[in-house]
């Protein structure tokens, strides 16, 4: 029989190892254990389950450069609808930062598939829309310079953030095509701006919706004789 203070250090030994054991068992466990999926909190794949994931593959366009024509031609991955209109809100609203990273691959993936562009991925400038600061300070991220950080990183695209947002504006949605035009006008500036008039520049926003904000940033950037190609989104609501 082992005296008191034998005893004592036993168990403390034995306390101590059940701590360390369950420590490092918690510190594997976090290494295998990936979080839940945002939309329906079953276990994620890679950022949502399998299921959504598919519901979110669905709403893919099967011609993202369908609408890459006109003045300021529009590349989209996806239609805004169901299961992508719900991530997007993930997003920006319960900031699943994961999300935007997700769809800026996807959205690279999807650039990169296209030949109908001609344009080589490695000289495009990617400029994302930015959010108003007050936006900015409240949201604590913009998830469009997240998309686009995702997306340089897998074309090898030059990320620039010198369009910068100069007054808030007021909601887009019920407004007339002239009064969105006006809501948006002046709204942006380039400062410290290193982008050359030899550089064409590639728009990166979340939705694509009326087009007023991304025609507005457009018109700034092409005021110092910079080319802009086009706008990606990840997800437009254009059905034509
Ligand atoms: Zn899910």
């Amino acid at each position: 029989m082992p005296n008191s203070w034998q005893s004592q250090l036993v168990d403390l030994l034995q306390i101590r190892s059940t701590q360390v054991s369950s420590f490092l068992e918690n510190r594997v466990l976090n290494l295998f254990l990936k979080p839940n999926c945002p939309l329906c909190n079953r276990t994620a794949q890679q950022v949502f389950c399998q299921y959504c994931q598919r519901q979110i593959q669905d709403c893919k366009l099967v011609q993202p450069d369908r609408y890459w024509q006109g003045d300021l031609p529009l590349f989209a991955w996806g239609k805004y609808q169901g299961s992508v209109k719900q991530s997007i809100g993930k997003l920006k609203y319960d900031g699943y930062r994961s999300i935007a990273t997700l769809y800026g691959e996807w959205l690279a993936n999807s650039w990169q598939k296209s030949m109908l562009l001609g344009i080589t991925t490695n000289k495009v400038v990617v400029v994302p829309i930015p959010l108003h600061p007050d936006k900015m300070a409240s949201r604590g991220f913009n998830q469009a310079e997240l998309i686009a950080r995702s997306f340089c990183q897998a074309t090898g695209a030059k990320l620039d953030l010198s369009l910068q947002r100069t007054r808030s504006t007021v909601a887009q949605f019920g407004l007339s095509k002239s009064a969105r035009q006006e809501n948006v006008a002046g709204a942006f500036t380039l400062i410290n701006s290193q982008l050359q008039p030899d550089t064409t520049v590639l728009l990166i926003d979340d939705i694509y919706t009326t087009g007023a904000t991304v025609r507005s940033a457009a018109s700034v950037i092409r005021s110092i004789d910079v080319n802009v190609c086009g706008v990606a989104v990840i997800a437009t609501g254009r059905d034509n």
